[in-house]
């Protein structure tokens, strides 16, 4: 059986009738950007986060880029950014023109380490991105606790975990902006680029209303240098529909990572951990193996892909070389990079592959020392999964 990574073509197969719907409704009314649908899908996506304001933009390094740029952070500036992320969140940092210093995460959840964070502040130092990295929330109230002790300002980068919930609370609503994207692999995605910002600050909603479309708020009075990054109405009609199948969705992963996180044994690997106050939205499931490339040959051998998130981290890849970064500044970091594997995972894979990659994993049956943070406790607070 050939086990595919994602598929993609399977959400739009489940969700055809509307989509056509939407796509025609669209096509029909003549207006094909910033009209009704980005309006509705804003109201709707800031209701579902708990905010009070939602601004589409082009994608999610446009998302994060435009809040860091709205507070006004640019040259001479230092973001605190994860060490442990996807290369978009440095990027929107050095694209507004700020330096990104990063920290090692924590070595259970691979997030940022926020007992790591004070050591990384100078006077230049304006604000934290967090990641809730493979949909996991970050541990939001340590890090905006040193955020009020420094007068930092705490960006969510939210991009691989919408509809996550951190002791109550959606992501987006965690720090005082977050920044979404709805690239088609995340778990609300679009079928093209998509991304948006979530604010309870009505200044920073309206700065980046207008740094969006060209800085203006009035057509063609322009206050500002802005951009043209704009969430188009076929976009928005298309994540109005999807965005009613989230919970839904995101309920289906749950259940295969349940199904993974009982059956994968195997001192050889480590598989995620969830601190209790955390609900995921496993946007990637992701294990460790100190033979990683080994078992990933392995598994394609037996027709199962699987992706690497990521393979070089940002700080020793070449677009950050300028930076002056050596091998061994962030341990860990390297260490992950060199261990993680994400396994198939999706709103449309069926139980029973699932089982056929546990069988095949636990089979490939390499033994090595236990690796910190496998898995021992109860992964979630009613306890009930495991
Ligand atoms: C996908 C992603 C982004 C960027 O989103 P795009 O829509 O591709 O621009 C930013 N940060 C993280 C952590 C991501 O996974």
């Amino acid at each position: 059986m050939h086990i595919p990574f994602l598929d993609l073509k399977a959400t739009y197969r489940e969700l055809q009738s509307e989509c056509d719907v939407a796509y025609h409704r669209v096509m029909e009314s003549g207006w094909y950007i910033m009209g009704d649908e980005l309006r509705h899908f804003e109201d709707e996506f800031a209701r579902y986060c708990g905010v009070k304001h939602c601004i589409g933009v082009g994608n999610g390094l446009e998302a994060l880029h435009l809040v860091l740029r709205a507070w006004g952070i640019g040259t001479g500036d230092e973001v605190i950014v994860p060490a442990n992320t996807y290369i978009a969140t440095w990027l929107a940092v050095t694209y507004a023109g700020a330096r990104p210093v990063p920290v090692e995460p924590e070595p259970e959840t691979y997030n940022l380490d926020s007992g790591k964070i004070a050591a990384a502040i100078n006077q230049n130092t304006k604000a934290i991105i967090a990641v809730h990295l493979y949909g996991q929330p970050a541990d939001m109230d340590a890090i905006n606790s040193i955020a009020r002790q420094y007068h930092l300002k705490v960006l969510e980068d939210a991009a691989q975990a919408q509809g996550a919930v951190y002791k109550g609370r959606h992501t987006g609503n965690l720090g005082d902006a977050a920044g979404f994207s709805f690239y088609p692999g995340k778990n609300l995605g679009a079928f093209g680029d998509a991304g948006a910002v979530t604010t309870n600050d009505d200044v920073v909603a309206a700065k980046i209303r207008s740094l969006r479309n060209y800085g203006s708020k009035i057509k063609y009075s322009n206050e500002v240098q802005g951009f043209n990054s704009r969430l188009d109405e076929l976009q928005a009609a298309f994540l109005r529909v999807k965005l009613k199948h989230l919970d839904e969705w995101n309920r289906r992963r749950r259940s295969l990572a349940e199904i993974y996180l009982q059956k994968l044994n195997g001192e050889n690997l480590s598989v995620p951990y969830v601190p209790e106050w955390a609900e995921p939205v496993w946007h990637q499931f992701v294990i460790r193996s100190r033979s990683r490339d080994e078992l990933q040959r392995y598994l394609k051998d037996k027709e199962i892909e699987t992706l690497i998130h990521y393979p070089i981290p940002p700080h020793l890849s070449g677009a950050y070389h300028d930076l002056g970064f050596k091998a061994g500044n962030f341990p860990l970091t390297e260490l992950l990079a060199n261990e993680v594997l994400s396994l198939p995972i999706g709103p449309h894979q069926k139980i029973n592959m699932a089982s056929t990659v546990i069988q095949t994993v636990n089979n490939y049956g390499k033994v090595n020392e236990p690796l910190p943070g496998t898995y021992t406790g109860t992964l979630y607070p009613d306890g009930k999964n495991i």
